[in-house]
């Protein structure tokens, strides 16, 4: 046994005081046993809520050894706690001035021997009136310890873990042992009286509530602090998620400034509309021409922007952008100033790919961007060059046609032989003529049609008539070329203006012709897939993949020598599509080199 007191000291005279736990049951009245019990009463109650009060075991423990010690009027009252290798020390203690302290003190494993701890984990209670009594059966190195430190009774009273109210997994076994609560008797043997008793056990019992009550707070305490770190790091993501929001809504206001600085200082109108048709952004450009504040247009309706008729004319264009395809057409605009005004307009879909959403559904048209561009200056242009075409192609025609008659007349020899290079000279003449005439009525008739200055007179007709009024036109160039013409009769109802329509069967006949070796056949067909689909095939050169496209554009041809060698103008192909374009119709031709061509073209069907 370690102790840091050797002698303990001689009690001072007087220091002890005298109380009624001091005197004998048996010996008290009834009144000072009331008295007596009222005072445990009361004391148990004033320590319980002292306990209760405090979550600090040390402080409890400091409470109960400083009350006992006065209520049993102890020489020495102290908490006992046996550590898990058997070993203990005093952790509380309450003891008089003249008796040497023990708290601290490390006791071996001998002086609470395993057997003791049995018997005590049991709840046993030793009240030892007199240690130096053989009866009292103190044990061997208890003996030398009680003598060391003058203890001549001595009350004992297990502090049990049992009371635990919710033991976790890591805590000791039920009933196990904590700790002692030890009264000690140094002045004198002394007799333990059941009050003395009941208070201590009681007491006992309230620490292991205490120690209940710690291991909980222990564990509240771990698991606040898990909680607390657990929320900590959710609150700095958080707080990294609102920087990096705010980074980002940074970086987006500045590229929604960039995208407004270079939209408005595009030439172009620019906006997006929404499926609503509501604007949802429009460039500076697009505001100051329409002679509107920029705020007035942002979340207007297309309707309320443009006006009810110009609205009208708009609507299938943003119907058909809406059902997500690019259209790009020209439009005629009244604007506030009362100035009329030329626009070429392109709406371009917003196709957003929902793919959270089923695969049907999963594109949608959540908008369309519309480009707008002022074409009022070309538009005069393209008036005036019109004019000019068709004024000049006017006054050429006239001298054309009486210069052509002339050289007719005198190739037919009435006025006078001519030797043969002057024939020849004649021949030339002619034949460049004609072509010139033609090229003229090509220009005029392309120019015509493409100002609207023709309008088709359109009517019910045969197919197979058209087919045959074409083939017949063409017989005569087709026998001069050694071609063979098949025509295919078919009767379908077409709504169209017949001359027109000839006009392009026998353009892509003579072409046919043209560019077809003697001996060959051209096929005029029809058919009704769907709409009216006529076909000119020929087993001619045929037209490489790069010219298919180009040859319908206005005196664009294959080789240009062909103007000179087949008489062509390159302008037959033009006329036939805005011929074609005038009837709804499509055209177009499929071709490979060597083997032949065919010109297509389709026509909506009559459905009376
Ligand atoms: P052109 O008066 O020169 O025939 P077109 O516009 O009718 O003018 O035709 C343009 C060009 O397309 C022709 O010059 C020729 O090069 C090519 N082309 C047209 N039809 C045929 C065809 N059936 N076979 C081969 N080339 C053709």
């Amino acid at each position: 046994m370690t102790s840091k007191h050797s002698k303990p000291p001689k009690r001072k005279s007087g220091s002890r005081r005298q109380t009624t736990a001091e005197i004998p049951a048996m010996l008290t009245p009834p009144t000072v046993q009331l008295q007596r019990e009222r005072h445990r009463v009361e004391l148990f109650a004033e320590i319980t809520l002292k306990i209760r009060q405090s979550l600090q075991l040390k402080e409890i423990l400091r409470t109960i050894v400083t009350e006992v010690q006065q209520v049993l009027q102890a020489d020495r009252v102290l908490i006992y706690q046996v550590l898990p290798d058997g070993t203990g020390t005093p952790i509380s203690e309450a003891v008089l001035p003249e008796y040497p302290a023990i708290l601290g003190m490390e006791f071996p494993e001998e002086v609470f021997p395993l057997d003791y701890q049995q018997l005590y984990a049991k709840g046993r209670v030793r009240a030892i009136s007199d240690v130096s009594d053989p009866t009292a059966e103190v044990a061997d190195c208890l003996v030398e310890f009680v003598e060391q430190f003058g203890v001549k009774a001595k009350l004992i009273v297990p502090i049990l873990h049992s009371l635990s109210v919710h033991p976790p997994r890591s805590n000791p076994p039920k009933n196990a042992i904590w700790g002692l609560l030890i009264a000690h008797q140094c002045d004198r043997p002394r007799k333990w009286v059941d009050f003395e008793l009941e208070l201590m056990q009681q007491l006992a019992d309230q620490i292991s509530i205490a120690l209940a009550q710690g291991e909980l707070w222990g564990q509240l305490e771990e698991v606040v602090a898990e909680r607390t770190a657990e929320l900590q790091a959710v609150n700095s993501s958080l707080q990294q998620e609102i920087n990096d929001r705010k980074q980002v809504e940074i970086a987006l206001r500045q590229s929604e400034e960039q995208l407004r600085l270079i939209t408005n200082a595009l030439p172009v109108l620019i906006a997006y509309v929404d499926d609503q048709e509501c604007y949802q952004f429009n460039n500076q450009a697009y505001a100051n021409w329409l002679g509107q504040p920029l705020s007035s247009i942002h979340g207007s309706q297309m309707r309320q922007v443009w006006g009810e008729d110009c609205y009208r004319r708009m609507q299938p264009h943003i119907n058909t952008a809406l059902a997500g395809k690019v259209v790009t057409y020209e439009n005629e605009i009244i604007l506030q100033d009362g100035s009329t005004r030329s626009v070429s307009i392109n709406y371009i879909p917003h196709i957003d790919n929902d793919d959270a959403a089923p695969q049907p559904i999963r594109e949608r048209v959540s908008g369309f961007f519309a480009l707008t561009s002022d074409i009022s200056d070309r538009k005069a242009i393209e008036r005036m060059k019109d004019e000019f075409i068709s004024v000049v192609s006017h006054e050429l025609r006239t001298p054309l046609t009486s210069l052509h008659s002339a050289l007719k007349i005198l190739a037919t020899g009435r006025l006078g032989t001519l030797p043969k290079d002057g024939q020849q000279l004649l021949s030339i003449a002619d034949d460049n003529t004609e072509r010139l005439v033609r090229l003229v009525n090509s220009v005029l008739d392309l120019q015509r049609i493409e100002s609207g200055a023709v309008t088709m007179e359109k009517q019910v007709c045969n197919a197979t008539d058209l087919m045959i009024q074409a083939v017949d036109a063409m017989q005569a160039m087709a026998q001069q070329h050694g071609i063979t013409l098949v025509n295919q009769h078919l009767d379908l109802k077409l709504w169209v203006d017949a001359d027109y329509i000839v006009q392009a069967l026998t353009n892509l006949i003579s072409n046919a012709i043209k560019f077809s070796a003697p001996g060959k056949t051209v096929w005029l067909t029809v058919s009704a897939p769907l709409d009216v689909l006529f076909q000119v095939r020929d087993e001619g050169q045929g037209i490489p993949d790069n010219k298919l496209e180009s040859i319908f554009e206005r005196f664009q041809q294959v080789d240009s020598s062909d103007s000179r060698k087949k008489g062509g103008t390159g302008l037959g192909l033009t006329i036939c599509r805005k011929i074609i374009e005038q009837h709804e119709g499509k055209i177009w031709v499929d071709s490979s080199l060597g083997v032949g061509s065919i010109f297509s073209f389709t026509l909506p069907l009559y459905e009376s």
